[in-house]
């Protein structure tokens, strides 16, 4: 499956020196989501050079009602459909402790969680795969998560009951590790 995170396909235009580029910049790191029409765009754009494929997976993506209803429309128009939606469930604290911590690297894209023991780098900033420098996503502080976090409640959450009612999602206790959350996502594909 090739899979699409419309907020890496933000970043890279986010690291373009371009007028679009340095807007979307802005608006990633305030936490606000980027708008509608902008998300298409880029989204057709990306599908329509990436259609040899079995599927998808939708990675933070759709994000508003908005976004799934204009989904549903290009799906169809291409037959394509939507066989799972999986619901993270993760506490506000949780999330916190994870977003802050979290590192990547700039070589490689490895992720590690300096509040994590687990998932610490063996050396301060420096990827232990690759050696790469590793940096923070300049939305991964507080002050951005706290609207990030209020955006997902006013926009995103309505597209739980949404998918529900499709019965295409399935509840996901995200609140573990990343181990424990493919088990339960895994045992939901095989059971079909
Ligand atoms: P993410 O990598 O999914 O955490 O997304 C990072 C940021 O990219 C978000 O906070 C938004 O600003 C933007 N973004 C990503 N996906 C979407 C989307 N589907 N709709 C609107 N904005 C998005």
């Amino acid at each position: 499956l090739n899979q699409i995170s419309t907020g890496d396909l933000f970043r890279n235009i986010a690291s373009q020196d371009t007028a679009l580029g340095n807007k979307i910049k802005e608006t990633l790191a305030s936490g606000n989501l980027v708008e509608d029409e902008l998300v298409f765009q880029v989204l057709e754009d990306y599908l329509d050079n990436h259609n040899n494929t079995n599927g998808y997976i939708f990675d933070g993506f759709p994000r508003t009602l908005a976004q799934a209803e204009k989904l549903d429309i290009i799906l169809e128009k291409r037959q394509q459909k939507i066989d799972f939606v999986f619901y993270l469930d993760v506490e506000k604290n949780i999330l916190l402790k994870r977003i802050t911590g979290r590192r990547l690297c700039k070589s490689c894209g490895a992720i590690y969680n300096v509040n994590i023991d687990s998932l610490k780098p063996k050396k301060d900033s420096i990827c232990d795969k690759c050696d790469g420098n590793l940096y923070r996503r300049d939305d991964d502080n507080q002050e951005s998560f706290e609207v990030r976090y209020q955006t997902y409640i006013e926009k995103t959450k309505p597209l739980i009951d949404y998918y529900r009612n499709k019965k295409v999602l399935f509840d996901i206790d995200g609140s573990v590790d990343k181990e424990y959350t493919l088990k339960q996502i895994e045992s939901v594909i095989e059971k079909r």
